[in-house]
């Protein structure tokens, strides 16, 4: 067993772990980052987000500073409803039925800008994402909550970003490393972790531990375990390596659980999508608003437009986990066809001249589509069509309705998308207080041990505003890794 140390150990390589890590470099720390992965499969869940960051501003002139401008989308040519602190939080309340912790939800909103804009300085390119615009007479609308803010070249962009600066800043990290166990002296400190490497086992010892090792999504056991039954089944969107390590080491010293354990973030995916690290930018099917889904029992289950797709998405994937063989239809005719986003592109849609014949192609019984078919055409109330906006044309009379964006379904051909359930990221987590230093039961922070990112809990609950992920990783990083920095030099935050 070798013998290693340093002020500040980080677990895990993603967005948060970075983050955390360059804050602690700053401080002063000596930094040294533990990552399970190869480095050639470095990133984590990060490297395969899309790359968005929610984060609130009062007006366009707060973040205008740290964008870049993009060829297709000149600042003169633009206009940015203002995202304030209140609108983020309560959309995050609204989303998550009340629950998130509304301390950790008072930071997550007042540090998103504050950290958005240090990203900036630590060499993190930021876009405007054309996605998320309105386009009219020529100019761009980014209506309030639209999330502008984007990390050039996405999840993965972010991730080669941070980690050219971690490397301009000479930071250690250590790839092929899985951290095991935590290990804590006889008062209950933590003073490093066990790690296991392909030379064998390693005892690292730190003044500081911050777990940023992700949650649960890619470990079966536990999601069937903690999410029920059906969930060890279902299609993992991101990375391998998100086993619940970090959460568990910290559970069996003691640390508080904290969250929606049996919640999760699952979205729609292409029924035909790889199980484990797709291809995001392939595999999404986000234009469900402006689709009727149904079942393989030809029935519709869900609203499909309860709300804009950011705050329902995370939450549709359970949905169809739920229908037979869990799987479900998106079926769009020609009036909605041309709002699809991009990745629809990339798969094989089932194509009917008809209902009946899209029936057959589905293997869906003709009669019960025909049937729910004419009935939501029925049920569809007069009123302008808006996609881009909760436009308020709703069904009346049919269970389930639909709020915004109905049409009739009767322009063929029509065209059906095959859809499945993936699981992005796990809701229960650590307990952590504003300085992101992991809690016991009894509420007092273990010594010397931080958490960030998706290993903590409390933040989201059911469901989740789009595009939070990131910037939770993030504030919880640079937040953990500072105090963690402190600490390890005897001092305290606000000193
Ligand atoms: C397809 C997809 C698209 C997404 N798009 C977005 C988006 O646009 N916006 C958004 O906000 N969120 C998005 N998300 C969610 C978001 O990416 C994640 O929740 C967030 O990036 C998690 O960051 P993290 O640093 O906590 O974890 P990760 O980035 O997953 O990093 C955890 C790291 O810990 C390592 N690790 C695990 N166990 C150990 C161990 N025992 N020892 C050492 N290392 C370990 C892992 O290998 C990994 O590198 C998306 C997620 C996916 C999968």
């Amino acid at each position: 067993m070798t013998e290693n140390k340093t002020d500040v150990l980080v677990i895990g390589a993603g967005n948060a772990g970075l983050i955390a890590a360059l804050a602690a470099h700053e401080q002063g720390a000596r930094v040294t980052v533990i990552e399970w992965a190869p480095k050639e499969r470095r990133g984590g869940n990060s490297a395969f987000a899309a790359g968005f960051f929610r984060c609130a501003f009062q007006d366009f002139e707060e973040i205008r500073p740290f964008l870049h401008p993009t060829p297709t989308l000149p600042f003169d040519q633009i206009e940015v409803e203002p995202y304030t602190p209140d609108a983020f939080n309560n959309d995050l309340m609204r989303v998550t039925e009340g629950l998130a912790d509304t301390k950790l939800a008072e930071m997550l909103v007042e540090q998103s800008l504050p950290t958005v804009t240090w990203m900036a300085s630590k060499g993190i390119i930021w876009e405007l994402d054309p996605g998320h615009a309105v386009q009219r007479n020529g100019r761009y609308f980014f209506r309030s909550a639209s999330v502008p803010v984007a990390a050039k070249g996405g999840g993965k962009g972010l991730m080669d970003m941070l980690f050219a600066s971690a490397e301009r800043e000479g930071l250690e990290i250590l790839y092929d490393a899985r951290a095991v166990e935590l290990l804590v002296d006889r008062a209950g400190a933590v003073e490093g972790v066990e790690l296991s490497t392909p030379q064998g086992r390693i005892a690292f010892h730190s003044q500081a531990v911050i777990l940023a090792c992700g949650g649960f999504e890619a470990n079966a056991e536990m999601r069937a375990r903690y999410l029920g039954p059906g969930w060890d089944l279902v299609k993992v969107r991101g990375t391998r390596y998100n086993t619940g390590d970090g959460i568990k080491m910290a559970l069996d010293i003691g640390a508080m659980p904290s969250g929606h354990w049996s919640g999760c973030h699952a979205s729609m995916i292409d029924a035909d999508a790889a199980d484990l690290e797709a291809d995001n930018a392939d595999v999404t099917r986000y234009s469900f608003p402006l689709s009727i889904m149904v079942n393989q029992d030809g029935e519709r289950f869900v609203d499909e437009g309860e709300d804009l797709s950011s705050f329902t998405y995370a939450k549709m994937g359970r949905k169809v986990l739920d229908q037979p063989g869990s799987i479900a239809y998106q079926i769009f005719d020609q009036k909605t066809l041309r709002f699809l986003r991009g990745p629809y592109s990339n798969s094989r849609a089932v194509v009917a001249r008809s209902i009946e014949e899209l029936a057959e192609s589905l293997g869906i019984s003709s009669q019960i589509l025909i049937r729910t078919v004419e009935e939501f055409n029925a049920a569809v109330s007069e009123g302008e069509f808006d996609p881009s906006r909760r436009d308020g044309k709703c069904t009346r009379g049919i269970s389930p309705g639909k709020s915004n964006w109905a049409l009739p379904l009767d322009s063929p051909p029509f065209y059906a998308y095959a859809v499945t359930c993936g699981i992005t990221f796990t809701y229960g987590g650590l307990r952590i207080d504003q300085e992101c230093r992991v809690l016991t039961a009894d509420e007092r922070p273990i010594p010397n041990l931080w958490a960030a990112g998706e290993a903590t809990g409390g933040f989201f609950y059911h469901n989740y505003p789009g595009a939070s992920g990131l910037t939770r990783g993030a504030v919880t990083g640079r937040l953990a890794g500072l105090s963690a920095a402190l600490s390890a030099k005897g001092r305290t935050m606000g000193q």
